[in-house]
């Protein structure tokens, strides 16, 4: 099982060496829940770059517990993610939600995010893992990490290792977060596989304040990464407004989780990557 999953630099980065996911240098990815419009976007890319981020996150194809709530931009959204990346030099996650959007997620994308709800949505694990891309494999929110393992495994059986894993909370007897982050299974996959694990504390407490203290916890753990929901105005967000961080936020995000990534051993590339603007 490999533990470091490779992926060429954005085609604009300023950096020519490939990222490296779980390697010793965390990996961050961060952006809005949903990709609402090129300017928000845009305003997102551009502070993700300056951070010194090298993925930026954005649902164009949102699993939405309710439909009468914005469902994302779809083929849209996909565009403008791949245009704003290309423009600041970041990678693109995206999430797809059905096996007939796995040829579009495929061509604007560069690591396919598998949603919390589709653990378990076998063909569209076998056909993400044909496309050979790498994958980010969300825990089921009331699944448990023999079932995700298994999960994984299908992706495997198709020929595809470049799989890593996402802790993202699971749902207890107790709603006072929205989930429950689980960072013993953080530490326990990094104890007993190779996949690197990325952790998603937004949606483990879905309230923006506690994100911060949540993605220290999940780095302290082991984990090789974070995704996390960032918003350049998070009250007018159209999907999960209350968990995403703001500008002001992002900075001290990245600052505090820096220092206690050293304080494992690893570390955060903090350089400005982002070409001028
Ligand atoms: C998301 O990342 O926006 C998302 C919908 O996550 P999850 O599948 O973990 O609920
Ligand atoms: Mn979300």
């Amino acid at each position: 099982m490999p533990s470091i999953i490779q992926i060429d630099s954005a085609p604009n980065s300023v950096l020519s060496n490939p990222l490296r996911i779980g390697d010793n240098a965390l990996t961050l990815m961060l952006g809005p829940c949903a990709v609402e419009s090129y300017e928000q976007t845009r305003a997102v890319a551009a502070a993700v770059s300056r951070a010194g981020v090298r993925v930026l996150r954005g649902g164009a194809f949102k699993p939405r517990t309710s439909p009468h709530t914005f469902q994302g931009l779809g083929l849209e959204g996909l565009e403008i993610l791949r245009a704003v990346a290309d423009e600041f030099g970041l990678l693109v996650i995206t999430e797809a939600l059905g096996v007939e959007q796995l040829p579009l997620v495929s061509d604007y994308a560069d690591i396919i995010q598998i949603g919390s709800r589709n653990m378990q949505h076998y063909p569209l694990l076998w056909a993400a893992a044909e496309t050979g891309m790498p994958i980010m494999l969300k825990r089921g929110f009331m699944s448990t990490v023999a079932e995700w393992l298994a999960a994984a495994d299908h992706i495997i059986s198709r020929g595809n290792e470049r799989i890593m894993l996402c802790e993202r909370g699971i749902r207890s007897f107790d709603n006072a977060t929205r989930n429950v982050l689980d960072v013993g299974a953080i530490a326990l996959l990094k104890t007993t596989t190779g996949f690197p694990v990325i952790a998603d504390p937004s949606h483990a407490v879905g309230r923006s304040d506690l994100v911060l203290p949540a993605a220290k916890a999940a780095i302290a753990a082991g984990a090789d990464g974070l995704i996390v929901e960032f918003h350049p105005d998070p009250p007018t967000a159209l999907s999960d407004a209350e968990q995403a961080i703001s500008a002001d936020e992002m900075d001290r995000f990245v600052a505090e989780i820096g220092r206690i990534a050293v304080a494992v051993d690893r570390h955060l590339p903090h350089a400005n990557y982002a070409p001028a603007h």
